[in-house]
């Protein structure tokens, strides 16, 4: 059995069992493992063998997993951990240290998991590789109560053990710990030899428990005040987390739910599938949709008092038929995205000087915010319109939908179904004397059309478009078959940018770009003499994923007279951007990134991955001059 070694993860041993099994298995060749470990010593802060594997393309995981699941393999648990890469070699060795030290002899793996230094879900991923064990997620309804006759809840309580339900002459139980061998043989008591072993985390344990409690002496399927129950809680935990979409997902054996945080999307908890139908109508109530209505997508609105938050909530809801039944998706539209002032966007201070006094304090002219769904596009909108709202001025908005309602501007939402559409509104919008005219969406010409129309005749427009960046913007209008010369005469500035995820400040650690990040990048070492790349290890503020929060990237383009000749002569997207890098100042969103990825914002894996890589970066020196940022 292997010892644990006092070097580094980087200097554990290339050959570990894992890898072993991997060749063992033909898995991957020993020409493959020969050639990963000639890159991993190239790298300077390597990751783990089984992780140069898998980023090589030579075992995928799901061929790691059904190697490890068919094959046991000996090891101890702390080495396993550190092989699979789910657990540093120095937390372990802390981790070891105070189990020796401790009087009561607490378990590794409960120390580890208490320490914050490996999530629980994958302590038992783990323990569910080495030992073969089913992974289960417990539900209420999955649990088969005559069990509680065999054995009884005191002592599952006691335990915290459930027998789920029998499976042929057997009876599966769910424990969180299937190495404490004492815990196994006091079940064997009651449930006698024929036992299988499930693995599930402690917290579904506990809560199963309680719900089996509470419900002792009533029927299983739940009432109507359990489904409006489930949906608050459903609800509050969205807002508690931040969420800004819910997904209820239909799946063959079961109702998926996940949460979009931070732009990601995380599991949440799963709902055992017969409660689908109660559900989905129940949710239909509260959205004013159709309940009768099961084979069409549908969409609605929820207005939802939140008593444990203290605070009013506006769901969009939409119902999409899947082959597997209704999947309902609710986006929680005033969730956090609370009114930003225009200085807190998180633009460099020249960039926002800029975007002020030549773009938003302008008094006519369109100014265009771009960028793909997600990328913060109407919070920087509703930051301007906060900024121009004063008593001296008239705004008007055309929104589809309203996502977040400012005091004293007049705010429309589109509502097609009852014949307001964007159209219409569009129509009837100039003769309401505005002085700032916001249109939610730019999506065809003539939404274009109506845009530079209004500036044409003194109004300034506010507008988003969907393109990957500013000079992509430009290109789409002259796509709609809008004139060059009106969108030279009439677009002020073209804003383009990006949600990057915020590295967690609890856990981040320095980060050496590596060979291969230059050459992606397009720069060299000497390029960013003066940065701090920073990575996030995971810890319990960031639920493990080194991410808390996000930060706006961006482009800003604030046409001058040589861009407008460009765009007057029909030069290339190409040509666009050159000239507005040399004569206008922009600076571009992968230059942007560089610059907070170099103070240990972002992550240089998103900067590389998330913005467009169009050209070379000018140098970070260079362009913390150019954006008045000081380090
Ligand atoms: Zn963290």
């Amino acid at each position: 059995m292997d010892t644990h070694s006092t070097e580094d993860p980087a200097a554990s041993p290339v050959k570990g069992t894992i890898v072993n099994l991997l060749l063992k298995e033909n898995i991957i060749t020993a020409k493959q493992l020969d050639y990963a470990v000639r890159v991993r010593s190239k790298i300077i802060s390597p990751k783990t063998m089984i992780a140069t594997l898998v980023d090589l393309g030579y075992v995928t995981l799901d061929a790691l997993q059904e190697a490890l699941r068919n094959n046991r393999v000996n090891i101890r648990l702390g080495d396993f951990l550190v092989e699979l890469g789910y657990l540093r070699e120095a937390d372990l060795k802390q981790a070891l240290g105070m189990q020796s030290e401790s009087k009561s002899k607490q378990r590794l793996g409960e120390i580890l998991v208490d320490r914050g230094f490996i999530e629980e879900r994958k302590l038992l991923e783990a323990l569910s590789y080495q030992l073969g064990y089913p992974l289960i997620e417990l539900t209420f309804v999955s649990i088969d109560r005559t069990l509680l006759s065999i054995l009884p809840l005191t002592i599952c309580q006691e335990l915290e053990i459930i027998p789920v339900r029998r499976e042929d002459s057997m009876i599966l139980l769910a424990v969180s710990d299937p190495l404490d061998q004492s815990l196994l043989d006091r079940s064997r008591k009651y449930l006698g030899d024929n036992v299988s072993i499930a693995i599930a985390s402690k917290e579904s344990i506990r809560n199963a428990l309680k719900a089996l409690e509470r419900s002792a002496n009533q029927p299983v399927l739940s009432d109507e005040n359990t489904i409006i129950g489930m949906i608050n809680s459903l609800m509050d935990e969205a807002i508690q987390d931040g969420a800004s979409d819910i997904h209820i997902e239909p799946l063959k054996d079961r109702l998926r739910v996940r949460f979009r945080l931070d732009g990601v999307m995380h599991h949440h908890k799963d709902f055992p599938k017969e409660i689908a139908p109660q559900l989905s109508t129940r949710i239909k109530v509260m959205a004013q949709s159709d309940i009768a209505e099961k084979r069409r997508h549908q969409d609605g609105r929820i207005l939802y008092k939140s008593h444990i938050h203290g605070i009013d909530l506006d769901l969009r809801v939409s119902i999409f038929i899947t082959i597997f039944g209704e999947k309902i998706v609710m986006r929680l539209l005033n969730n956090k995205t609370s009114l930003l002032d225009i200085k807190e966007i998180g633009m460099a201070p020249r960039m926002l000087d800029h975007f002020i006094y030549e773009a938003v304090e302008v008094p006519t002219g369109v100014m265009i915010i771009t960028g793909p769904t997600g990328s913060g596009k109407t919070c920087t909108l509703y930051s301007c319109v906060n900024y121009l709202n004063n008593v001296n001025t008239s705004i008007i908005t055309a929104e589809d939908p309203v996502e977040i309602v400012i005091d004293g501007i007049s705010q429309c939402s589109i509502n097609s179904k009852i014949g307001v559409t964007f159209e219409e509104t569009l129509r009837h919008i100039v003769r309401q004397d505005p002085d700032v005219i916001v249109l939610g969406e730019i999506r065809d010409h003539f939404s274009a059309e109506t845009a530079i129309q209004a500036a044409l005749t003194g109004h300034k427009v506010l507008t988003t478009f969907h393109t990957e960046d500013s000079i992509g913007g430009l290109i789409r209008l002259m796509n709609m078959e809008i004139e060059a010369f009106l969108i030279s005469s009439t677009v002020v500035c073209v804003v383009a940018q990006r949600l990057l995820r915020r590295i967690c400040p609890e856990c981040s650690e320095p980060y050496i770009p590596t060979p291969l990040d230059l050459s992606r990048l397009n720069v060299t070492v000497n390029d960013l003499v003066g940065a701090e790349f920073k990575i996030g290890r995971g810890c319990k503020a960031c639920r493990f994923t080194g991410y808390n929060g996000r930060v706006g990237v961006f482009e800003l383009l604030v046409m001058n007279e040589m861009v407008k000749n460009a765009i007057l002569n029909k030069r290339s997207s190409y040509d666009i951007r050159k000239i507005s890098i040399e004569t206008s100042g922009m600076v571009t969103l992968l230059e942007d990134g560089l610059v907070k990825g170099a103070r240990g914002e972002i992550s240089l894996n998103e900067i590389i991955t998330d913005l467009p890589r169009l050209g070379k970066p000018r140098s970070l020196a260079e362009l913390r001059r150019i954006l008045g940022v000081i380090e």
